[in-house]
């Protein structure tokens, strides 16, 4: 889960307001966390609101709906309020507890039957994978299989294959790992090497084009045909682990972009061998 970003609190500003409306609401008027708040309150030995008295000022809106859809200890929980608002609350509207066995509100579940195993949305439900399973039956959706999976976008993840552990990028894919290792085959992609993790990490940042001419001329030449600074160059250069170009250069000349090393004193972009034609081909 995204942390929030840490700010500093100025407590002289909001320690009044503790304890008279929820940790939760202070929380989103100070911008904070809602552990900022909780620890603050208790640190002051102010009781929560809702716990004593305040119970009038939580506001149910956004509760109201989620009553005796989990336990009433975890909403509490969520709430910042006592078991005992939870429960009042619920008894109001004559809703029934939450109960693991049959409780489950399958509103709000039903549509991730298809995208997700019976034990992986039992898991998230807290239910048993028995009750997804008789439910999934029950709306006619086939069990989940990796083919029936949200197509992910790989183009947007080739860069992190193989760079990232595939454990946290199923994470960031929101896939499983399964369906990474499969990419990954597909692909061709093994353990990859230091070097060619570097190589796919840049993939998207425009250095493919370039790559090839590291080396083949001096770092200033290439820095000024492909209109970076030159440490961009040298700093890539190095970190493939490539010698600098070894030879003298002759003043004003442009490179071949075939990548052969020749220098080049006309406005020709290659030398004009064939195996440089393909290669400038290959990746314009
Ligand atoms: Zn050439």
């Amino acid at each position: 889960m995204a942390r929030k970003a840490r700010i500093t609190i100025d407590w002289s500003l909001w320690d009044d307001h503790l304890g008279k409306i929820t940790d939760k609401e202070l929380a989103k008027k100070i911008g904070s966390s809602l552990a900022a708040v909780s620890n603050r309150r208790k640190l002051k030995g102010i009781p929560a609101a809702g716990e004593r008295g305040a119970r009038s000022s939580i506001d149910w809106s956004d509760w109201d709906s989620m009553l005796g859809t989990v336990e009433d200890k975890h909403l509490a929980e969520k709430v910042g309020c006592s078991l005992a608002s939870v429960l009042l609350r619920r008894r109001k509207f004559g809703i029934p507890a939450f109960s693991k066995r049959n409780g489950v509100n399958w509103e709000l579940w039903d549509e991730l039957i298809p995208d997700m195993s019976d034990s992986e949305l039992a898991k998230k439900i807290g239910c048993a994978p028995g009750s997804v399973r008789v439910r999934r039956e029950k709306l006619g959706i086939k069990k989940f299989h990796l083919d029936l999976r949200k197509k992910v976008d790989w183009s947007k993840w080739e860069s992190k294959i193989g760079v990232v552990k595939d454990k946290d990028l199923a994470l960031m894919i929101g896939c499983t790992v399964g369906a990474i290792s499969a990419h990954k085959k597909k692909l061709g992609i093994g353990v990859l090497s230091e070097k060619e993790k570097v190589k796919r990490q840049s993939m998207n940042d425009g250095w493919a084009k370039w790559d090839h001419m590291l080396g083949r001329c001096p770092d200033d030449v290439l820095a000024e045909a492909m209109g970076v600074s030159r440490s961009k160059v040298g700093v890539r250069r190095m970190r493939l682990m490539i010698a600098n170009y070894p030879l003298t250069w002759t003043e004003g000349a442009k490179p071949c972009l075939g990548g052969c090393g020749k220098s080049l004193l006309n406005s020709d972009s290659t030398c004009g061998a064939e195996g440089c034609l393909a290669k400038l081909e290959e990746i314009s």
